[in-house]
């Protein structure tokens, strides 16, 4: 009997396990491997840090539901990767360390066949200092930094209806962020809440981010075709910055947060400092802390895991200006060029460049928003890894595998910019390819019919919806895999 052991139960991981049993049968182990006892519906984190959702709304026991599914659940830390086994055990295997109440502490091995890597972020709030809950800052990151990100923004609007003005920073908390689409998110849902507690006029909002225009997103922007005109995402947010009276700091580095202070370093290299009374910033993401030994014991890690952490895939990963990489560089089959029974998905896998332009002030530091990797992608890589498993297992390890690139997959973004059944909005954008691809649509990278934005109460409606269609896929519910990655 084969075995498939997952890393990660988050978007990516949760979409491999259901399907690997529903798609690879019951001839198959399925094992996942995650160190949290519940799923996370990490986008409406957003809701749930302004007050507007409870963290019971976003979380769910997996144990239940891979219990009724036939998976094997560890509640554990995945701490080494040995791919060529050792004298310990001949097959490949992973050492991992227990967190659940029962077994804390207790480190374990598991073998496997084939390994599916989706331990998504490190949250490396350590990069800046003061940064993060542990310093000076809030993050919505999970859903018990969320919570802790409500209180406090509950707490400034309490000193606001007291007549005392508060200076309001959100944004990403060091030059090489990601996951700006989410800052955005959460600064608009911030100023709607402020409107809609008669505090608005009381507060200054400023959004602080890595990234050289506002709307780049970490993906150099978009060209947006609307109602046969073209405009940009650039255009087009800072209209909503405009409409909203929200100032921005743009190219920026956060080098460190005192209380009450961000310290930062723009592209030019002048330096400066955003006082703050509440301030929400996104941490850098890095791989997760994996190590990888070969059979006779030796550090392999550097091999299989790229500077950032993040695993190596079938990418070019050839150091090249950012003008030379092609949409070809990105991976399409998420298999580790060393051990190709290991996969690596979601925001796990190393990307090979950034797509959004890399700038160094003249001091020298990186300016640079990494390529971001939402839901949607992270569950089709997710669902790939299994189609690619149930080929393999079939026609041997040349079997012709599935692929999936970011340089041929559409990606749809709906930020919240409010919640409410009446009175939200959301802006829905559309891409298509997530990379740029200059060779095949030369003006813009992307289609322009498939790349568009709008902001509305109907995107409001639709983030509503993703929310409850994606946690009832994630429940495994009747006809759950019908719903799209
Ligand atoms: C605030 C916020 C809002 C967002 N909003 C959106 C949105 O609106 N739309 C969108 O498409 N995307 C959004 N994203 C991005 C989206 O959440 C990610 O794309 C997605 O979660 C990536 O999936 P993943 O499985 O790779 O990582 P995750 O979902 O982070 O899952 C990683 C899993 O690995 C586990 N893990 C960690 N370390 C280990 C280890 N050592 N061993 C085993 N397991 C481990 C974790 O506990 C977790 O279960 C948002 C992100 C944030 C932070």
């Amino acid at each position: 009997m084969a075995r498939v052991v997952i890393l990660g139960a988050g978007i990516a991981g949760h979409t491999s396990a259901l399907h690997a049993k529903r798609i690879l049968g019951k001839k198959t182990e399925v094992i996942v491997i995650s160190p949290n006892s519940n799923w996370n519906w990490i986008p409406s984190n957003i809701w749930v840090g302004v007050g507007k959702m409870k963290k019971e709304q976003v979380i769910f026991p997996l144990a239940p539901i891979y219990k009724r599914k036939g998976i094997e659940f560890h509640q554990a830390l995945a701490k080494s990767i040995y791919p060529e086994g050792n004298a310990k055990s001949k097959k490949p295997y992973v050492e991992i360390l227990y967190t659940d109440s029962a077994k804390k502490d207790q480190v374990g091995t598991v073998e496997y066949d084939y390994l599916i890597n989706a331990t998504g972020p490190k949250l490396n709030f350590q990069a800046t200092p003061g940064l993060g809950p542990d310093g000076h800052t809030v993050s919505v990151c999970t859903a018990g930094h969320a919570v802790e990100a409500a209180k406090s923004l509950a707490e400034s609007i309490s000193i606001m209806k007291s007549g005392k003005n508060q200076k309001i920073a959100i944004g990403v908390g060091h030059g090489t962020c990601t996951c700006e689409g989410a800052a955005f998110e959460y600064t608009f849902n911030v100023e709607h809440e402020l409107r809609a507690a008669g505090v608005r006029d009381m507060a200054e909002i400023w959004y602080i981010t890595n990234e050289y225009e506002l709307g780049d997103f970490g993906v150099g922007g978009m060209v947006f075709t609307q109602q046969g005109f073209q405009t940009t995402s650039k255009l087009w947010t800072e209209s909503l910055f405009r409409e909203r009276d929200i100032k921005a700091i743009l190219g920026a580095h956060v080098e460190k947060v005192e209380a009450g202070e961000i310290h930062y370093e723009l592209v030019d290299g002048t330096k400066d400092i955003l006082t703050f009374d509440f301030a929400m910033l996104l941490p850098p993401f890095r791989g997760v802390d994996l190590q990888a030994f070969n059979a006779k014991g030796e550090d392999i890690s550097s091999e299989i895991f790229a500077a950032s952490g993040f695993m190596k895939v079938d990418a070019d990963y050839t150091p090249k200006a950012y003008e030379d990489w092609r949409a070809e560089d990105w991976p399409s089959t998420y298999r580790n060029p060393s051990y190709p029974n290991i996969f690596a998905v979601g925001i796990a896998f190393a990307p090979p460049h950034q797509i959004s332009k890399p700038r160094k002030s003249p001091n020298g530091t990186l300016i640079a928003p990494s390529p971001p990797r939402t839901g949607m992608p992270s569950g089709i890589m997710g669902k790939l890894a299994i189609l690619s498993i149930k080929e393999l297992l079939a026609h041997g390890p040349d079997a012709q595998v599935p692929t999936a690139s970011m340089a041929d997959m559409g990606a749809a973004c709906v930020a919240s910019a409010g919640s409410g059944l009446t009175k939200g909005s959301a802006a829905a954008m559309t891409m298509y390819p997530i990379v740029p691809d200059y060779i095949k649509y030369p003006n813009t990278g992307r289609s322009g019919p498939d790349t568009f934005g709008e902001i509305g109460l109907g995107g409001h409606w639709i983030k509503f919806l993703l929310h409850h269609m994606f946690i009832y896929k994630a429940k495994a519910r009747p006809g759950w895999s019908l719903i799209p990655e």
